[in-house]
């Protein structure tokens, strides 16, 4: 619905809106309209953002965590006590928690809610309002905080813009983010703020019968279709994890990835375990050597280019002024009858529809150079990094988060073979691929390699020859007599797991994991609300 102003501007033009001309100008004079519009609401901002600009903070009262300098009202300083709860949201998520588990470990803890502790100060928008349950944490609090760059020591501005037509709220994109640096005292730290964001933007956390989300999930790659590994704890009725590739599935669809890409976790976990005790090791042995060596892995990695992207954004923005000038002349060419109405509507439609899309694909650019200069590595960092796990004796989900930017998992060389080796590929925070070249192989003699190679065929043999009898069913009788027995010993292993979990307070339900909150596991979300219990 058009509002307010449409009346009015066309009142100040002068139309007489009781005159037989009103029809042919309707839809002219929505274009007027909103132009006009358009340049008022620009002109408001451009005073609201000239505060901004100067890199003062523009909104009202700071986030949980701050408060206001009682000597300098444009200042923000740390507020203690708030400030070790935010503390705790970030390392709680690094140790593998959700914001729905973190917000039932403050209720439990009754830490007040931000609006309660604000309200406190005599601060926030709760001032007047009574708050019910001041231990009532919720997950978007909890997301919100999580996500906010002010916690850097950042300010930022204009995160969101009221559009000229509809007065709402919108989120502007991130690249139009006015960001000042440290304008105050930071609460987090920059590596632990950004391992929060990777985290939060990958993992989809929930329960899977344990309550937690396995310390992989998110970490793990397909290396033929790129998709994320999902995580199996139950079908075979072992307490065991498995990953398998999210795109796979039997049906074969075209779109699907053709094998499973299944992995053991506690393969993966040993690995990741065994790789950063070497690097650690490798550090602590000779750090001269390490340091060098983590420095010429950085280097190799060359910052990617990105003049082509400028030059186009500098192209498009170009353009886009000339837009905006070709809109005010037809406007102007209108106004003195030099263009009529329908030509007009033409011609604006068409400028504005161009310069649209050059703002979106200047949005996008801006994203994408973002992105990459965020990728940008660091050696001093990793360094950094190690340093503070010297004494590391066991791989914890916080170590996992903090070292390991992602795994990428190959498939089986032999599959349906137990002589088989997976390739894992590891990357590391801030430095990419890396393996120590303490940890390499060492180069083998002509005998050694002519042993692994007569070893290698062998298991190719014998591999050749199992799918062979598997073709021609030749071991069909015993191969059947085996799948059911194993088949027992799954439903066996099942049924006692079930019967374990209904006493932990944790049922399943035809495949799916069911987490009742009243026997004593409230720290986890329920995800499925069943209607009957199952029976046992
Ligand atoms: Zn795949």
């Amino acid at each position: 619905m058009r509002q307010n102003n449409v009346r009015l501007i066309a009142v100040n033009e002068g139309t007489d809106t009781g005159s037989g001309m009103e029809d042919d100008f309707l839809p002219f004079r929505d274009v007027i309209n909103e132009y006009y519009a358009k340049d008022i609401s620009k002109k408001i901002r451009s005073t609201f953002k000239s505060k901004g600009d100067s890199g003062k903070h523009v909104a009202s009262s700071p986030p949980y965590g701050y408060i206001k300098d009682p000597n300098d009202k444009n200042h923000w300083i740390v507020d203690e006590e708030a400030a070790e709860i935010v503390r705790r949201m970030f390392r709680l998520t690094l140790e593998g928690k959700g914001p729905y588990q973190i917000c039932k470990i403050f209720e439990s803890e009754k830490i007040e809610i931000p609006a309660v502790h604000q309200k406190k100060q005599g601060l926030g928008l709760w001032q007047n309002r009574e708050i019910k349950d001041p231990y009532r944490w919720t997950s978007s609090t909890i997301a919100g905080i999580l996500a906010k760059p002010e916690y850097l020591g950042h300010t930022v501005n204009f995160k969101t813009r009221k559009h000229f037509k509809d007065k709402k709220s919108h989120y502007v994109d991130k690249s139009e983010w006015q960001i000042f640096k440290n304008t105050q005292e930071p609460i987090v730290d920059q590596e632990t703020f950004d391992n929060v964001q990777r985290i939060r933007s990958r993992v989809k956390r929930y329960p899977d019968g344990w309550g937690e989300a396995h310390p992989l999930t998110g970490i793990l790659y397909c290396a033929d279709c790129g998709h994320t590994l999902y995580v199996h704890r139950v079908n075979n009725g072992k307490r065991e994890a498995y990953f398998t590739c999210g795109r796979y599935n039997k049906a074969k669809d075209t779109d699907r990835c053709a094998s499973p890409h299944r992995i053991k976790a506690d393969d993966v976990m040993q690995i990741l375990s065994k790789t950063i005790k070497g690097i650690i090791d490798y550090a602590n042995f000779d750090r001269e050597a390490f340091v060098a060596e983590i420095e010429s892995v950085v280097g190799e990695q060359k910052e990617a280019d990105h003049s082509g992207a400028m030059l186009e954004i500098e192209t498009a923005e170009k353009r886009i002024d000339e837009l905006e000038t070709l809109i005010m002349k037809i406007y102007e060419d209108q106004a003195l009858g030099k263009l009529n109405v329908e030509r007009y509507t033409a011609l604006y439609n068409k400028y504005q529809e161009e310069q649209n899309s050059l703002k979106q694909r200047v949005r996008d650019l801006r994203v994408t150079i973002a992105d990459e200069k965020k990728e940008v590595r660091s050696a001093s960092k990793f360094i950094k990094l190690v340093d503070r796990y010297a004494d590391f004796t066991v791989l914890t989900p916080i170590m996992i988060n903090e070292f390991v930017d992602k795994v990428i998992v190959h498939e089986r060389d032999r599959k349906n073979s137990i002589q088989t080796t997976q390739k894992l590929e590891i990357y590391f925070n801030f430095i990419g691929e890396y393996k120590p070249s303490t940890m390499k192989e060492p180069e083998l003699t002509e005998e050694e390699k002519a042993e692994l190679a007569r070893k290698e065929a062998l298991k190719d043999k014998r591999h050749q020859q199992y799918m062979i009898r598997k073709a021609e069913g030749r071991d069909a009788n015993y191969n059947k007599q085996v799948a059911r027995r194993r088949a027992q010993q799954r439903e066996d292993r099942r049924k006692t797991r079930r019967w374990e979990d209904i006493q932990a307070g944790i049922y399943h339900i035809a495949g799916t994991t069911v987490i009742n909150a009243k026997n004593g596991t409230e720290d986890a979300e329920p995800i499925l609300v069943s209607a009957s219990r199952p029976r046992a």
